[in-house]
């Protein structure tokens, strides 16, 4: 059998599953409602020439990194743009773990960190967060006193329960010296709290960052991180050559230098507040606050409640089968639009 030649690592692995039932309303994959820029729309041809795509792309991404070392505050030489943030959380499993190396991620948190230490046959070492979903910094440390993992994540505002970590309980995780921590800051512009300006300060420190989420690009693939020189030459150690495309490259630039987004970030954290609100009303529902562009909600039937927002044309995240999630279903904050019609149904299934 053709399986059996499978490494053992990824024998009984399952496709990490993309969900494509087509919906009205789609907030189930945290991307913004918003479409490109105006401005972008309009020179999309003269971007898609000027991207010269007979050639090969800059395998550096030197002018997206241009931008973005303004964006962070740091300089050039701190930055490595990947295809995707989920190319760089690879990236780093691929340049770091061993197999039988510790990794030691959150739960529940984001599904790659899973799935990337287990394609590096990693020992994984998932630390629960409290019941209200909130980091214990205590258990972290001795998890990796304990195991001396060599990648460390930490993921604030933490996908799916939307919580944060201390800057001061991460600081106390990079001065344990103890591997790597990447922290990942997918959903920064919703929250606003960084620790970019720690890069410098602690050598093994990685700050993530994607373009899917607060600006609108989760189909052009773009994202990048931030850390010590040292760090970013270990991974360009197993990085493709060309792993960003020259149309990726350009539109990230583009949407870098527009004006909409300041705009359209204060909508989302407004319309997060408005969600928010709305579904605190309505009997059944219990919430649990957030700083990214989603809401964790629990059910005492989620997956009738998923089914029956389907009916209603409104796709959501179902997590109600997933570890340390159970009941669970997480929102995507929407268009005002889409948030009334979802509080509206959310009545109507919970009546
Ligand atoms: C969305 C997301 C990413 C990266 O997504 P890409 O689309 O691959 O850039 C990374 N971490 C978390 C927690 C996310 O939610």
């Amino acid at each position: 059998m053709i399986s059996d030649l499978l490494r053992e690592e990824i024998k009984g692995f399952k496709n990490y599953e993309v969900n494509d039932i087509e919906c009205k309303y789609k907030m189930d994959a945290n991307e913004t409602p918003f479409r490109l820029p105006e401005r972008t729309m309009e020179a999309l041809s003269e971007i898609i020439a000027a991207a010269n795509v007979n050639r090969y792309p800059d395998p550096i991404s030197r002018k997206l990194k241009r931008k973005l070392s303004e964006y962070l505050g740091v300089s050039e030489e701190n930055i490595m743009i990947g295809n995707g943030g989920d190319e760089l959380i690879h990236l780093i499993m691929l340049s770091f773990v061993n197999k039988n190396d510790g990794v030691v991620y959150p739960l529940p948190s984001f599904a790659m960190y899973k799935v990337y230490s287990q394609i590096a046959g990693a020992k994984q070492i998932e630390v629960s967060l409290n019941e209200d979903y909130s980091y214990d910094v205590d258990k972290f440390s001795d998890a990796i006193d304990k195991y001396n993992p060599k990648v460390i994540i930490l993921c604030t505002p933490n996908n799916p329960t939307g919580n944060v970590m201390k800057r001061e309980d991460i600081i106390k995780i990079l001065q344990l010296k103890k591997g790597i921590v990447v922290v990942d800051e997918a959903y920064y512009e919703f929250d606003g709290e960084t620790v970019v300006d720690l890069i410098n300060k602690y050598e093994n420190l990685i700050v993530l960052r994607t373009m899917s989420k607060a600006f609108s690009l989760a189909g052009i693939r773009v994202g990048y991180l931030a850390a010590n020189p040292e760090i970013i030459k270990c991974l360009n150690l197993v990085k493709a050559p060309y792993n960003v495309n020259s149309v990726s490259q350009a539109l990230a630039l583009n949407v870098l230098e527009s004006e909409v987004f300041k705009d359209r970030i204060e909508y989302i954290i407004n319309e997060r507040q408005y969600l928010y609100e709305g579904l605190k009303g309505i009997n059944g529902i219990k919430l649990y606050p957030s700083r990214a562009n989603f809401i964790l909600a629990k059910f005492q039937d989620a997956d009738y409640v998923y089914k029956s927002l389907i009916e209603r044309g409104i796709l959501v995240r179902n997590f109600s089968n997933s570890p340390g999630l159970c009941g669970t279903l997480r929102i995507t904050v929407g268009t005002r639009e889409a948030n009334n019609y979802l509080i509206k149904c959310l009545k109507e299934v919970l009546a």
